[in-house]
């Protein structure tokens, strides 16, 4: 059914703590609805390998319809391709199934995930406490309270997010008990429930990056984009800010389609007439925003997954006072990498928290993806995390002394 609303899911936790069983299983209870075709555990657990940004990923992307809505659903095998799904932004989640066998509990790769998750922005986490079937009560429970307090040490929310407890592995050779089948239709009726549908950021100040400029004779300045929040009003103060540049103008006309509107909201393609600004003053990968509404900074950190030398990377590890482009969205600018404290090298092959440098004050949001390149290649893909004070810089990155942490 087309006409239902779309979410993106996907399984995280523990190797071994039946994420794929459960997705198998999922997709095994909404056949017998005829609201999914079944996927078996090998078909997913052999899901061709993919390309995202240079990096091979192996992710299964399963499809299924509940009486609400439809999922589309990621479940990465191994725990390599679930860092480098997560860090290059290949499925975007808008609530993520943690699954945790109850005869382990939390494992390093469930805390592990549970971070990653948060720094990408995800929001919403249901967790569905699995291999029920080889514990009793007082375990499940014992576990339940050791997950909620996880949760919290992560920021989501603790007392809301649902539980669920069952066995994957029952529900998928079709035992309809309470841990069976029955648990798997619990788990998607909290899925419909608690996971909002992704809405469009209407609220905060608007934003527009740059994607083209024009010079409309007999008009004068014109820039066309897609709104990214907000909502764009015509005469709004507003600012254009990027490459260490911020410069005031307003808003002179604004279209949609070729035809003049009032106003224009988030996810809408606009060209829009910009006052007291000339086309060389602008550079694709500039935002417009709201006066006042930005930072511009040089200093970010990020979560950053380095190719290894199979995947096309670097055969060397980074050891600090990395510099190179870094590539994200419509612009590249020289960047310097530093580790963490205590951090000596991350390998190809490995992840990361760095601290970022560019050359250039920008603005770049937390959840953004970027790439880095030497000589045209792809090395490393990341996200940003944060973003901190601006640094002074001279024009040379390398002799910076910067201390982090
Ligand atoms: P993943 O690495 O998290 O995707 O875990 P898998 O789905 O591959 O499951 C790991 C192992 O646990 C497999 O041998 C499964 O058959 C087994 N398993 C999964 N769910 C259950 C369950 O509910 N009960 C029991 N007893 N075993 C399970």
């Amino acid at each position: 059914n087309s006409e239902k609303t779309h979410i993106n899911v996907g399984t995280i936790g523990h190797v071994d703590h039946g994420k794929t069983t459960l997705t198998a299983a999922i997709t095994k209870v909404l056949q017998k609805d005829g609201l999914a075709k079944f996927v078996s555990y090998d078909e997913i657990d052999k899901a061709p390998e993919e390309k995202a940004r240079g990096i091979t990923i192996n992710a299964a992307h399963v499809g299924y319809t509940t009486k609400k809505r439809h999922y589309a659903h990621t479940d990465c095998p191994g725990h390599a391709d679930f860092i480098k799904n997560m860090i290059s932004g290949a499925s975007q989640m808008d609530g993520a199934i943690l699954v945790v066998a109850a005869t382990d509990g939390q494992m390093p790769q469930t805390r592990e995930h549970l971070l990653l998750a948060k720094q990408v922005g995800v929001q919403k986490i249901v967790v569905y406490v699995n291999k029920a079937d080889l514990v009793d009560k007082e375990v499940l429970e014992l576990v339940e309270i050791e997950v909620r307090e996880l949760l919290d040490e992560f920021g989501f929310d603790s007392e809301k997010s649902p539980f669920v407890c069952g066995s994957a592995l029952k529900a998928l050779n079709g035992e309809d008990t309470e841990i069976g089948e029955k648990s798997i239709r619990k788990l998607l009726d909290v899925l419909d429930e608690y996971i909002p549908v992704p809405e469009r950021d209407f609220m905060s100040p608007f934003m527009v990056p740059i994607d083209n400029m024009f010079l409309v004779p007999g008009r004068g300045t014109v820039v066309v984009g897609t709104i990214f929040r907000g909502i764009v009003k015509k005469n709004a103060v507003s600012e254009l800010v990027g490459f260490d540049t911020k410069i005031k103008t307003s808003i002179g006309d604004l279209q949609v389609f070729k035809k003049s509107v009032p106003e224009a909201k988030a996810g809408e393609n606009v060209g829009i007439l910009l006052r007291n600004i000339k086309v060389k003053d602008i550079e694709r990968g500039m935002l417009l925003c709201e006066m006042n509404s930005v930072k511009l900074s040089n200093r970010f950190t990020a979560s950053v997954y380095f190719l290894s030398k199979s995947e096309g990377g670097r055969s060397k590890p980074i050891t600090g006072k990395y510099i190179q482009q870094l590539f994200s969205k419509t612009w590249s600018i020289a960047c310097r990498v530093d580790l963490d404290a205590g951090v000596e090298m991350i390998m190809p092959g490995e992840h990361g928290k760095v601290y970022l440098t560019l050359l250039c004050k920008m603005v770049m949001t937390p959840g953004q993806c970027f790439t880095i390149r030497e000589n045209k290649i792809t090395v490393a893909t990341g996200i940003i995390t944060e973003t901190l004070p601006e640094v002074v810089i001279t024009k040379n990155l390398g002799k910076l002394e910067l201390s982090n942490a």
